[in-house]
């Protein structure tokens, strides 16, 4: 089976997978235990921290470890809402009232293309009264405008929440300029970054560069990893970030959440594990495997030449199937995107058909969100997007993973273009 669906970067690397076998085995005492064993614990969770950190470049104390991405998007989401609303409270100490009480609801901006994470809990926190939600319009692309974005923010916005990168086209948001009206607008930015850690840098190239060669101003002493010096100044383009281990070949159940200083964040899961902002005992054994992948991820992104290939092979793939299949458009091109991943329309076919054949012959994609793959509604991304509903309805995902080969990548085109094609004929002569 060739897997072009979401399990190709999910396959946790033999390392990493190594670590959570031996984790299992010899590191199972509780990390809170005071006594030698438990030590170990905590010591081979801190190792597994800095190498995460090391990954975003920021300082180690910053990263709050999680059960998945979904997790550090609630806690980002509600933490910075709630620390909000307590310091707009009359006994907050930082509570300056400037006239009548506020009555006006805090607003919350995000796009309608976020993963359903988000989607799901801004609108929840809409319907339940928590906040309004205001949406950044999209062009065609689904990019979003960061030119509206000043119009959308004021003095009862709690945060802002955006992607780097789309889990269904692999459209990169232009993060940098939302980030920039962010900081004008003083408010924080949430990125949801679970696409794009792991495969792409955090950091520009010539950033890591300059960091990694040492020349970077205020380095933090003592904060060497196997891969990077952190620096005391977080040059990352948000506020908070989301991660998720299993995007980049590490174990699933392992997420995080870097959170800048001095920014608010009231813990949704009291506890008095991870520094009091996220209770609960740490699946060791996960976190330790997500310290392995993170350094593996790091070590393939210091050479920008290995995902140039892939984004060729990625091309290569696409531009064969619009020259080969009658009809098939990208869904999201013309734009910045991830290297690893590609949305297809094949109209008038429907996905479900599609996908099942190409199962059948070998090829395993997906259709519409691949967390939730075995719905077969048309994606509420592209929708959002602007794609007509019958272009969604036969549209498929087919993701890469810095471990596709260029002769799975020729096997696949033939598996496409074939069973199309063998569609295509059996829809005609249905007519
Ligand atoms: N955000 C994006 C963009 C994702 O693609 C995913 C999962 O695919 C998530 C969040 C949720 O992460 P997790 O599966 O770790 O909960």
């Amino acid at each position: 089976m060739i897997y072009l669906d979401n399990n190709a970067t999910t396959r946790p690397s033999d390392a990493a997978a190594q670590a959570v076998h031996v984790a299992l085995s010899s590191l199972w005492a509780n990390p809170s235990s005071v006594h030698r064993a438990g030590q170990e614990v905590r010591h081979a969770i801190e190792l597994a921290r800095k190498e995460l950190a090391a990954l975003l470049a920021v300082p180690t104390k910053e990263l709050i470890l999680t059960s998945s991405g979904t997790e550090s998007i609630d806690l980002a989401i509600r933490g910075v809402i709630d620390a909000r609303d307590a310091r707009d409270h009359p006994n907050h100490p930082d509570h300056h009232p400037t006239g009548p009480a506020e009555t006006r609801p805090l607003n919350l901006v995000t796009t309608p293309i976020e993963h359903a994470a988000v989607r799901e809990l801004t609108r929840h926190l809409e319907a339940t009264g928590r906040v309004e939600l205001r949406l950044l319009p999209l062009d065609s692309r689904g990019m979003a405008d960061p030119e509206a974005l000043p119009g959308l923010l004021d003095d009862r916005t709690a945060l802002v929440s955006v992607q780097w990168a789309n889990n269904e086209t692999g459209v990169i948001q232009p993060i940098e300029r939302i980030a920039e009206a962010c900081r004008k607008a003083a408010v924080p930015l949430h990125c949801d970054a679970v696409q794009w850690v792991g495969k792409m840098p955090a950091l520009r190239d010539e950033e890591t560069k300059r960091r990694r060669d040492g020349v970077a101003e205020g380095v933090e002493a003592g904060e060497r990893t196997s891969s990077l010096r952190l620096s005391v100044s977080p040059s990352l383009p948000c506020d908070l970030l989301t991660l998720s281990a299993h995007k980049f070949h590490g174990p699933k159940g392992v997420g995080a959440l870097w959170v800048r200083r001095g920014v608010g964040l009231v813990p949704q899961t009291l506890g008095t594990q991870e520094l009091d902002r996220r209770g609960g005992t740490e699946n060791v054994a996960g976190i330790v495997g997500a310290g392995v992948a993170a350094r593996e991820a790091a070590g393939w992104l210091a050479d920008p030449t290995a995902r140039a290939k892939l984004a060729v092979l990625r091309d290569r793939f696409e531009q064969s199937i619009l020259r080969r299949v009658p009809g098939a458009a990208v869904n999201g091109h013309d734009c910045p995107r991830l290297w690893n991943t590609s949305n297809i329309a094949f109209p008038p076919l429907e996905a479900e058909a599609l996908l099942m054949l190409l199962s059948e012959r070998g090829l395993a994609a997906s259709a519409g969100a691949a967390c939730s793959s075995g719905s077969l509604d048309p994606s509420p991304v592209l929708l959002a997007m602007g794609i007509p509903e019958k272009l969604a309805h036969g549209s498929l995902r087919f993701s890469l993973s810095r471990e596709t080969t260029a002769q799975e990548i020729d096997e696949a085109i033939e598996i496409v273009v074939g069973a199309a094609t063998q569609l295509h004929r059996s829809s005609s002569s249905s007519l």
